[in-house]
């Protein structure tokens, strides 16, 4: 979607052509600034378009519970807008329980996540069949939230791109900005191997690459990020109605779990599970027809590549609790990173070492924050105070620290 031109100035710059950069660029575009957005691959090259594609709300609480349910008002609405062109299935999400030595705890989980204000409530075997007919006969049930949806994130990457290029925006896909230009204080750009642009704000939307190289010196975000890996199957009859976890995800929600009376890190089955990691048994299927399952969270260097033993390992639990689904045919794996921080809620902040630069970093769960990001940006680059929500996800908060110990809750 490159829509370039021989143009050097602009308003606004945007690194990165992830969702966050994607939905920074439309956004920034709508309040009238003249955007360009450099992307060093293609959009969405990164965590976005690797991504399962859930929209997870069941596992959201406070200041994550408040972002997720104000970005998916502004993917309605943004759906809307669109026609409808994009990826969304507003169908609700599952985690299965997968035994009866489960049941108290996945009980226990629905009503504390009742309490925080949910749409939550536990659903029993025969129900769970009309959303998900294909799961193992040892499952007993499932919490079922009804405020969890399905995205196809590369489609809403390129939906939202397309809104901002209509908005006026440049999009320049294959363009790597190479360092962020500043002077006496202040960005005045960017600088590529096709040369400098000049424009008084930038945004830093990098994903997993959260390193910023500047004129005055590289500046390092406290973000890091975690390899994880998925599998496809080829094409089949659309039958699974929505987004589902095993009820090993409850493990890599820690926080939401670890005070519930029956938790015992002993319920879950770890046979695929190696020490260090989590296992996600994330499970969609997708408009095509494919099904997308993974997989372990690890640390692996800053590698994108699934490993042998991974996909071995997803494939196991994928026949596992879908026994029904192994004749499907193997169609593909992949790995992506995650991005994330201590606190596992994205920065959103002017940057303390330029006026004009702006941080859109450590987005764990982007489909669920980044319209929300773009928001705030937009708040940011026209100099009006920030939100109550975005005055949270500051550069300077004191849960910003450099204790990574992952967990998704
Ligand atoms: C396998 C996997 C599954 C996931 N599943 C979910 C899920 O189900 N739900 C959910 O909410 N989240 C999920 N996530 C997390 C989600 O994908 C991220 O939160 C989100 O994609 C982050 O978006 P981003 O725009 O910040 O980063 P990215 O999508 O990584 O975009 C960053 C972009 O910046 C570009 N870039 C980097 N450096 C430069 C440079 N110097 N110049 C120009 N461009 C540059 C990169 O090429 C990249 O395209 C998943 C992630 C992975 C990897």
């Amino acid at each position: 979607m490159t829509s370039g031109s021989d143009r050097r100035t602009f308003d606004a710059i945007i690194v990165g052509g992830g969702i966050v950069g994607a939905a920074a660029a439309r956004a920034l575009a709508n309040e009238g600034l003249d955007v360009a957005l450099f992307e060093r691959n293609r959009l969405g090259f990164g965590a976005s378009s690797r991504n399962i594609g859930f929209v997870f709300l069941h596992g959201r609480k406070g200041v994550s519970l408040d972002i997720a349910r104000r970005n998916r008002l502004l993917l309605d609405t943004f759906y809307d807008e669109m026609g409808g062109d994009f990826e969304y299935r507003r169908n609700g999400g599952l985690v299965l329980c997968e035994s009866q030595g489960q049941l108290s705890l996945i009980k226990e989980f629905v009503d504390a996540r009742r309490r925080d204000g949910l749409n939550i409530e536990f659903i029993d075997r025969q129900s769970l069949l009309e959303l998900a007919p294909d799961v193992h006969e040892n499952v007993v049930g499932a919490s079922f939230c009804s405020e969890d949806a399905q995205i196809g994130t590369a489609t809403v990457v390129r939906a939202l791109a397309g809104s901002a290029v209509r908005s006026g925006a440049t999009v320049l896909e294959g363009y790597e900005v190479l360092e962020i230009l500043t002077a006496g204080g202040r960005v005045t750009g960017i600088s590529t191997a096709a040369g400098r642009f000049e424009a008084p704000i930038v945004v830093w939307a990098t994903g997993p690459w959260h390193r910023m190289a500047t004129s005055s010196g590289p500046l390092e975000l406290p973000v890091k990020s975690m390899r994880n890996q998925l599998i496809a199957t080829t094409p089949q009859l659309p039958r699974l109605k929505c987004v589902l976890y095993g009820a090993i995800c409850l493990a890599a929600y820690t926080p939401l779990v670890k005070d519930l009376p029956s938790f015992s890190p002993d319920l879950f089955d770890r046979r695929e599970t190696k020490a260090g990691e989590c296992m996600m048994d994330a499970i969609s299927q997708r408009s095509d027809g494919s099904y997308v399952f993974g997989g372990p969270v690890d640390d692996a260097g800053f590698s994108w590549e699934p490993d042998v033993d991974g996909v071995g390992r997803i494939l196991r639990r994928f026949v596992r609790l879908f026994p029904g689904l192994s004749a499907s045919g193997f169609k593909e794996s992949w790995a992506g990173r995650i991005p994330y921080t201590s606190d596992n809620l994205p920065i959103i902040d002017r940057h303390p070492a330029a006026t004009g630069l702006l941080v859109a970093s450590g987005f764990s769960f982007g489909n669920s924050s980044a319209l929300v990001a773009a928001e705030g940006l937009a708040d940011l680059a026209m100099g009006r105070p920030k939100s109550a929500l975005i005055a949270q996800l500051g550069i300077d908060r004191s849960t910003l620290t450099n204790d990574f110990s992952y967990s998704l809750g």
